[in-house]
């Protein structure tokens, strides 16, 4: 931070109070000794638009993946909060990717990836749901994966 009157860069802080604004410090310049005001925010990022299958921008929506993993996962014996930190953890993934956009695949990816770790069944259901199962064959692909990874695991 350089003083808006001389441009020194160095200053020493009066005090410091955090405003709504963010950390509002009052500064004294050391070269001019000038008081002048600084505000420091937290750079929050977002979460890219979601690319949908006909080519339509949404943006990334929390609650409707929340709602989609739990259908998925119902009456599966999930501890409370389970749900919400996979979904969580795809955000954050998400922003720190920092991407503009990601198609819907590769959301419903990221949910099956997690998803196979938590829970086979609601993997299964959430896979046969997100891609569109259309044959037995796509399915058996899904549960294949169960078995690679019981074998990795092992
Ligand atoms: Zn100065």
């Amino acid at each position: 931070m350089h003083c808006p009157f001389c441009g020194a860069a160095d200053s020493s802080v009066l005090d410091t109070r955090d405003a709504a604004e963010g950390i509002q410090r009052r500064r004294r310049c050391r070269n001019c000794h000038k008081i002048y005001k600084t505000v420091e925010r937290v750079e929050i990022g977002h979460p890219p638009l979601i690319i949908k299958r006909d080519g339509r921008r949404e943006p990334f929506d929390r609650d409707k993946l929340i709602r989609n993993v739990r259908k998925a996962a119902d009456k599966r014996p999930l501890p409370v909060g389970d749900i919400e930190r996979l979904v969580d953890d795809i955000e954050q993934d998400l922003i720190q990717q920092g991407r503009l956009e990601v198609p819907s695949k590769t959301i419903g990816d990221m949910a099956m990836d997690r998803l196979l770790k938590l829970d086979r069944i609601a993997y299964v259901r959430f896979a046969s749901v997100y891609l569109n199962l259309a044959d037995l064959d796509d399915l058996l692909g899904v549960i294949e994966r169960i078995r690679h990874e019981d074998a990795d695991g092992a």
